[in-house]
């Protein structure tokens, strides 16, 4: 058996030295970190991006089949990935819990684990946060901060007629995913000897439990001096960001399915559970790319990069929002979305 700490035994105080004490910061802009009242950043001269995300158990996420670590990781990742949808550079998270009995230190223990895992590797300081009790269910709330050079920031009203619509890695994935570890539950809870069977599948159970969050784009316009017309990340399914965008920069738009990209893993996934592959680009969640606008006279810049697609471009605002299929066929695109209150 492994070893079980209560977290009663430790107290508030207690836990939130025991989860912090061994994390050190790594920005030469956080003067205060966690210990005090609140935290002090300085930037420097730059511009400051706030963004935070409300994480719920039994609805953003399934700890039957969610580990810690995963859930720590992709917690800090999901708020990230909003920064970088700025054009900004993630410097600070706050983290803050609402944990009930049913946890102990040790399960905490991997839960930070995660969450450290990913400070490290995108070099982001957890610099506060809040402990509190919950009666039920997990509760995570992230705040993630970062900075911009002034003006650089890229909004979502922003895209011109005429605009490349561009989006990074793939699509679908996440959500099939999520189909696949929602059939092998049900069918562990109807019958618990049979053993998941997620053979072959770590792909797309990688695209789920453990998102990245595309900083490599950002640098990318950075180095190619590239700022987008306008730019979102992609939590809901492309074919609901693409009525955001089109929405707030009162544009109509073509998106063509044969420029979607989907990896094969999830082509064949789609496959054996009967779907779609398209329908699951166009609508499924939690891929966390980035979707963005660009002038045509980028092209150029972006056709070296295998990670970068362009799915379409800005049209009027008369023109609708339309999605033309392989077979020749064009639909006007539908806000279907991935979303939590119909799940
Ligand atoms: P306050 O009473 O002002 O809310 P707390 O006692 O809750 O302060 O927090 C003490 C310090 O620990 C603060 O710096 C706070 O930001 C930090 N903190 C609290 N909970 C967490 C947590 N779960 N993860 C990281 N830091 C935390
Ligand atoms: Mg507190």
């Amino acid at each position: 058996m492994t070893e079980r700490t209560e977290i009663a035994s430790l107290g508030e105080f207690g836990l939130i030295d025991h989860l912090t004490k061994n994390f050190e910061t790594q920005q030469a802009s956080t003067i205060v970190s966690v210990g005090d009242d609140a935290a002090v950043i300085d930037h420097f001269g730059k511009q400051t991006v706030i963004t935070t995300d409300l994480l719920l158990e039994g609805v953003h996420f399934d700890l039957m089949y969610t580990p810690l670590k995963h859930l720590g990781y992709k917690s800090v990742v999901v708020n990230l990935s909003d920064v970088y949808a700025m054009n900004a550079t993630p410097t600070h998270i706050t983290m803050s819990i609402g944990i009930s009995n049913r946890f102990s230190v040790e399960a905490l223990n991997e839960f930070y684990e995660g969450v450290y895992a990913a400070c490290n590797k995108y070099n982001i300081d957890l610099i506060g946060g809040d402990t509190s009790a919950s009666q039920k269910g997990f509760v995570i709330s992230v705040t993630a901060i970062g900075e911009v050079t002034p003006n650089r920031f890229v909004k979502r009203s922003t895209a011109a007629k005429g605009d490349l619509i561009c989006v990074s890695g793939d699509l679908g994935g996440a959500f099939l995913g999520l189909t696949l570890l929602e059939r092998e539950k049900k069918i562990y809870l109807e019958n618990p000897q049979i053993q998941p069977d997620l053979e072959n599948e770590d792909y797309i159970v990688g695209r789920l439990l453990k998102p990245e969050a595309r900083r490599d784009i950002i640098d990318f316009f950075e180095k190619n001096n590239i700022v987008p017309t306008a730019m979102m990340d992609v939590s809901d399914g492309i074919s609901s960001e693409v009525l955001h965008l089109c929405k707030q920069s009162n544009l109509g738009c073509n998106l063509y399915e044969e420029k979607l990209p989907v990896a094969e893993a999830s082509k064949s996934a789609a496959f054996k559970f009967g779907l779609d592959p398209t329908v699951c680009a166009l609508n499924g969640g939690e891929d966390y790319e980035l979707i963005f606008t660009l002038k045509q006279d980028d092209y150029d810049k972006i056709t070296l990069n295998e990670e970068i697609s362009v799915i379409g471009y800005m049209t009027d605002l008369e023109e609708g929002c339309k999605f033309h299929t392989k077979g020749g066929n064009t639909f006007d695109i539908a806000a279907q979305g991935w979303n939590a209150f119909n799940a």
